[in-house]
């Protein structure tokens, strides 16, 4: 190990905060039999998900334990909580979700999970908040089942695993679901998928596509689709949470706000047109940030600094970026007891109403 990578001291037995970890990956074993069978079978186009879950399904030590981890939502999970100081776990349905089928089965087999979700939740009503899964390309049905989610099953929120089937949710004949987002004060997650297949190819033969930065590009890259189009004029008060440090959004700020400004003043391109508000402002004011995969303070603290400390939440990815020492690393990290407590606990507290 370089003794350049940062130091990962033992975790804080008795920290003054709570640890809400906020983008807990779970799949029910109905669904990720289908992936299995999907990957037997051959039957999906979609690059990206065959290689990421051709490995998942395979039979590697990393892959079982990572199938048997992401289905538990029983002693299993919350001993994995236990053993890495999580108190609480905002958990949803891993990418890619429903968003591999049809609109009409995955309207069905979002149902399913989140009637799943909120009975695993019910058992563990302390350790566990979850969000609502839907299709995105059914937007009749996406807002039903959000609002059936958080008003029937008291989910928190919605869960996005970006592009579904190559679409972005940029048009707005989608937008129900923000819409229903807005009006019920719940934020949407959106969280990755592989790129999309129009633009997965050149990621694919040197595995980039997926979490090492596929899911960068291809996350940031639909968020800033729903910004251009308007989607924040239309639903100001709408909020959605990027992992990761933001996609590396916050480090491009200053040049997206700049460039976008220049775009859309210029009337350059007939899909751009001039927004009410800066992209700065957007993405400031309609967007919150988790540390999902980036155990380290650097980041953490820039985000922090040009967002906002009262925007940016822990998460672990678990289990697919399970690091339980990273916790240690976090409660070390200097900054103030107070953007500490609202880091690990106060915002997602207020966000998500738990
Ligand atoms: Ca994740």
């Amino acid at each position: 190990m370089s003794e350049r990578y940062p130091a990962m001291p033992p975790r804080n037995p008795n920290p003054p905060y709570k640890r809400i970890a906020t983008e807990e990956a779970w799949l029910p074993p109905d669904m990720m039999e289908l992936y299995l069978k999907e990957i037997r079978e051959k039957n999906i186009n979609e690059p990206g998900f065959n290689q990421l879950w051709g490995f998942f399904a395979g039979d590697s030590e990393l892959a079982q334990n990572h199938r048997r981890r992401i289905q538990s939502l029983g002693e299993g999970r919350i001993a994995d909580m236990d053993n890495s100081g999580i108190d609480i776990a905002v958990l949803s349905l891993s990418s890619p979700g429903v968003q591999l089928f049809d609109p009409a089965t995955a309207a069905s087999l979002a149902v399913s999970a989140n009637d799943q979700l909120a009975e695993g939740i019910a058992k563990y009503p302390d350790r566990y908040a979850g969000l609502a899964a839907f299709s995105p390309l059914d937007p009749e049905n996406s807002a039903k089942e959000l609002e059936r989610g958080v008003t029937k099953l008291g989910l928190k929120g919605g869960i996005l695993n970006s592009h579904t089937l190559g679409t972005y949710l940029d048009d707005e004949k989608y937008w129900s679901v923000f819409e229903a987002a807005e009006a019920l004060d719940v934020p949407i997650y959106l969280h990755p998928n592989t790129p999309s297949p129009q633009m997965i190819e050149p990621f694919l033969n040197r595995a980039l596509d997926a979490a090492v930065y596929g899911f960068a590009c291809e996350t940031g890259l639909h968020a800033l689709r729903l910004m251009v189009a308007g989607l924040f004029d239309r639903f100001p008060r709408l909020q959605i949470i990027l992992g990761h440090c933001g996609e590396a959004l916050p480090y491009w700020l200053y040049r997206i706000d700049f460039m976008h400004g220049r775009i859309s003043s210029t009337g350059r391109h007939p899909n751009v047109k001039p927004l009410k508000r800066r992209a700065w402002d957007y993405l400031i004011d309609n967007f919150y940030y988790t540390s999902s995969g980036v155990g380290w303070e650097p980041p953490i603290k820039y985000v922090m600094d040009v967002i906002g400390e009262d925007r940016m939440m822990y998460a672990m990815d678990y289990p697919w970026q399970f690091v339980p020492e990273e916790v240690g690393a976090l409660d070390a990290m200097s900054i103030t007891d107070e953007a500490k407590k609202a880091f690990f606990e106060d915002n997602a507290r207020r966000l998500f109403k738990i």
